[in-house]
């Protein structure tokens, strides 16, 4: 019997990079999944014909993080669709990289309301409908934990109030059998943070593994946070950074 069978998952940014593969290996454990994107429709087709390609079921919805109505649309949406929701991953994510004194306010908001109230609205909205046994997951970041280099400070602090952010949920939640856990990736192979580069080059050497994770190896760890052996895991911070912050 596989993992999620039954289960009906939303992955915010769902379309490209971690969200993507977190969809497809939660829907190759089973369960549904709804996903988000903000501009990417073709991406976010291609996944959801990955995963009904390999037998499963997926729907795609656009939802900028960074409107609120958009994002309870597409809870909404995703009971309509499915019936249920038992997990919500709160991926969609952005950084803006540049030293903090020549950040605009307006790249901090923007920072702010897609990491930060983006995932505020998604876990109300989810909670709304969420029963025993629930998952909240965030994808906070390994720079929630410690920051090796200058150029993120709007992006640590916003990941440093998603781990918080977990931490005081859980405490709320928990008595409802619901848990709320958050992944903190290092530095992973995507279109927001590519291993070939200049930028690569240091992150690369600050990891103990001396290299940078696939998507897939965040995706793990995630799909064991969705489900069942994970139960008694909650208001947990779960690094997977090949060691960058040992
Ligand atoms: P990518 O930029 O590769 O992918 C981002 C995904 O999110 C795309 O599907 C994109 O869809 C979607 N997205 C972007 N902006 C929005 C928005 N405003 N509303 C809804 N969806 C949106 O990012 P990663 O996969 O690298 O990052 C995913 C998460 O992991 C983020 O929270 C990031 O902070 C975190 N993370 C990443 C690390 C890394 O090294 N890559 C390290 C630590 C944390 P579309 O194309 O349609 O915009």
């Amino acid at each position: 019997m596989s993992k999620l069978a039954e289960k009906v998952a939303l992955v915010t940014g769902g379309s490209r990079g971690i969200g993507a593969a977190i969809a497809k290996r939660l829907a190759a454990d089973g369960a549904s999944v709804a996903i988000t994107y903000a501009k990417d429709a073709g991406a976010a087709s291609a996944v959801v014909k990955a995963i009904e390609l390999g037998g499963g079921k997926a729907v795609a919805i656009q939802a900028d993080a960074a409107d609120v109505e958009a994002v309870k649309r597409a809870v909404e949406k995703t009971v309509a669709t499915f019936g249920r929701i038992d997990v919500l991953v709160n991926n969609a994510g952005t950084a803006i990289p540049k030293t903090f004194e020549e950040t605009t306010l307006e790249e901090m908001d923007r920072v702010i309301d897609i990491n930060v109230r983006g995932t505020f609205a998604a876990t109300q909205a989810s909670l709304k409908h969420m029963k025993s046994g629930g998952r909240i997951i965030m994808i906070g970041s390994a720079v929630g934990e410690r920051v090796a280099a200058p150029g993120l400070v709007p992006y640590a602090g916003t990941k440093g109030a998603v781990k918080m952010f977990s931490q005081a949920l859980s405490r709320e939640v928990g008595s409802r059998g619901i848990t709320v856990n958050n992944v903190q990736p290092g530095p992973i192979d995507t279109d927001l943070n590519p291993a070939a580069g200049d930028w690569a080059v240091p992150q690369k050497a600050a990891t103990a593994l001396g290299r940078y994770g696939h998507v897939e190896e965040v995706a793990a760890l995630v799909a064991f946070v969705a489900g069942p052996e994970s139960s008694y895991i909650t208001g947990a911070n779960l690094t997977v950074d090949g060691g960058m912050n040992a």
